[in-house]
């Protein structure tokens, strides 16, 4: 299987609530090797970008108010099967729904303030690191 990449960003809840540490401890300690790392805060502009997909969704105006409400931790992650393992290693959107041990079930607030993004897609995953980093920027 060939190694491929995903996008995370530790979110500001979980900034805030001192958990970034051990967010990347577990990430490293599933076999993801980290291709890029950037701590950084999203304008409101940017939040709104980034989640344009979801422009229409009722929850838009609180994701957006609530991603550029403090610093984020963002990464490119390298592994095989990296979309998908990165998505199980996360659990469920609702912290409340996740499996144990996932970082969500460990480290989130709620179905908001969820700790962590993941991508769903090798395709979504390019264009969400290229909206963090530049290729000379992903060793
Ligand atoms: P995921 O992050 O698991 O891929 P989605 O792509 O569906 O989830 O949603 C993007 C983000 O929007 C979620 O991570 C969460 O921060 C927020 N969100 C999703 N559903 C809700 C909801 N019902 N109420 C509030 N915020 C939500
Ligand atoms: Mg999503």
């Amino acid at each position: 299987m060939t190694s491929n990449n995903t996008f995370t960003m530790i979110k500001p809840d979980a900034m805030a609530d001192g958990h970034m540490g051990k967010i990347l401890a577990h990430i490293q300690a599933a076999g993801f090797r980290f291709k890029a790392l950037k701590m950084t805060r999203l304008s409101q502009a940017q939040a709104e970008a980034f989640y344009a997909v979801h422009a229409a969704r009722p929850f838009y105006g609180e994701l957006v108010a609530f991603m550029s409400s403090g610093p984020v931790l963002a990464a490119v992650l390298e592994k095989d099967q990296a979309v998908a393992d990165f998505r199980t290693l996360i659990g469920a959107t609702n912290p409340e729904q996740a499996a144990e041990g996932t970082i969500r079930k460990l480290y989130a607030r709620s179905i908001g303030e969820n700790a962590v993004h993941g991508s769903d897609s090798d395709e979504n995953a390019a264009i969400e690191a290229a909206f963090f980093f530049s290729g000379l920027e992903q060793a």
